[in-house]
């Protein structure tokens, strides 16, 4: 259901269009959860904040932040004595990780092995060009960035699909496109005068000149083959973004944003940002919302902003704490109309959405938003003349998923999930709507004023 009237009627097409543009550069550059990262570590210090452990003391600092593993980020302005409105978000997206030790030669090609990360349906990432992004670290320690496919000068990467002419069995999809299929092309030039391998090897000469990295190398990488093309606008209209990874980039961008145009004043709330990895998987591991580094920064805030060491402080400020989980939910598909709730399914235009709970079966793994907080949320969007929405992830008993929000709230944050409804969640080329991409950013910034 909608609430408020359709965003492309109230804003204007340029203060929309705006957005889209700088929106676009940051989902095409972050390709990855580090490189999503190192676009958002920038932004602050352009707008001057500091790493904790640069700021001996919090007064006359715009902020401070802490990078986990290059992976995961935690930011925060503002005094935290009375409280805390966090917008969390994720910077991981589905895709094809390359597996430690994963190339091989088969009758006159070289690939690799890939691993799926997330949830995908594996046929889509067949026959579309890929590029691999990442890092490669030596056993010296040194760091190899890796771009191949970013550039349009780059070659690119394919898993070949079976032509339709030795493919007349109509297997089932889950059948057809096996995990163990999924091995990406490399080359077919043999290294002159090699007997065995010839073009896998002439394949780690080129790496090995180019990057100065050896077979083993791989074996401590992070590397994800990821779909090589731009984003693109789609539709005459064009009121569309298409583009990989905006689950949940676009949250991560709208969260900076607004974090960064937010507000904060004396006697008030601090306001803060937390990007998150490993959400697809669900928030496992040492830089996903499970993970306990974002808490041991707020205490070391806490500690430098002079309110003293005790841990019930920290307890007590965020029970007052307010977190947006911020993720997308599934926009209404026209074409797979029967798997929604049309009372209760994000349209496009229409403005952030509310999504009361997550999970699947009976409510299975959802964290709920509180009534009270709901009410309080909606007061705020309404009293702003930001439009919004409820969506909830299909019908009842159809699918369901999960987001950071039960991990915040079993920290103590009174937690809500919102987002931008998205098409095609988890392809290759997911599509928002520009104008729920402008105005959820809106709502992100006045809820982290005022909540
Ligand atoms: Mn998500
Ligand atoms: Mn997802």
């Amino acid at each position: 259901m909608n609430f408020g009237r359709l965003v492309w009627e109230k804003r204007t097409k340029e203060e929309i269009e705006g957005f889209a543009e700088e929106y676009v550069k940051f989902v095409d550059f972050a390709k990855t959860e580090r490189l999503a990262i190192e676009y958002v570590e920038s932004a602050l210090k352009k707008a001057g904040f500091l790493p904790l452990e640069k700021a001996e003391s919090l007064k006359d600092v715009v902020g401070v932040y802490l990078i986990n593993r290059g992976k995961s980020l935690i930011a925060i302005k503002g005094n935290v004595e009375n409280g805390i409105n966090l917008i969390a978000a994720h910077v991981d997206a589905p895709r094809l990780d390359l597996r430690p030790y994963p190339f091989f030669e088969d009758n006159g090609y070289a690939l690799a092995e890939t691993h799926y990360y997330g949830g995908v349906k594996k046929y889509q990432w067949f026959n579309i060009p890929l590029a691999l992004v990442g890092v490669v670290v030596k056993d010296n320690g040194e760091k190899v960035n890796i771009c191949i496919g970013c550039d349009e000068k780059d070659p690119v990467f394919v898993l070949p699909d079976l032509l339709p002419h030795l493919d007349k069995e109509d297997k089932k999809v889950s059948e057809q496109f096996r995990a163990d299929k999924m091995n990406v092309v490399l080359g077919s030039v043999p290294l002159k005068d090699e007997k065995n391998d010839p073009v896998k090897k002439h394949v780690l000469k080129i790496l090995k000149e180019r990057y100065g990295i050896d077979e083993e190398d791989f074996v401590s990488a992070d590397l994800e083959l990821v779909p090589a093309f731009k984003p693109r606008v789609v539709g005459i209209d064009e009121s569309f973004i298409g583009a990989y990874g905006q689950d949940d980039r676009v949250c991560a961008y709208q969260a900076l944003r607004a974090f960064l145009d937010a507000e904060t004043v004396p006697g008030g709330k601090a306001v803060g940002l937390l990007l998150l990895d490993r959400e697809e998987i669900g928030s496992e591991g040492d830089a996903g919302a499970q993970a306990r580094f974002y808490i041991a920064f707020l205490r070391k805030v806490v500690a430098r902003s002079g309110l003293g060491n005790e841990e019930t402080i920290l307890d007590d400020i965020i029970s007052n704490s307010t977190a947006i989980s911020a993720d997308v939910t599934a926009l209404y598909d026209p074409s797979f109309s029967d798997v929604h709730d049309k009372l209760n399914v994000a349209k496009p235009g229409y403005g952030v959405a509310i999504v009361k709970y997550t999970g699947r079966g009976g409510k299975s793994g959802a964290s709920e938003a509180h009534a009270e907080l709901v009410a309080k949320v909606r007061g705020i969007l309404n009293k702003h003349g930001i439009s919004w929405q409820t969506s909830l992830l299909g019908k009842v008993d159809v699918g369901g998923g999960g987001t950071v929000a039960k991990f915040l709230a079993k920290e103590g944050f009174n937690t809500i999930d919102m987002g931008p409804g998205l098409l095609s969640m988890h392809s290759p080329f997911e599509l928002i709507s520009k104008a729920d991409l402008y105005e959820t950013y809106l709502a992100f910034k006045v809820l982290l004023e005022n909540l």
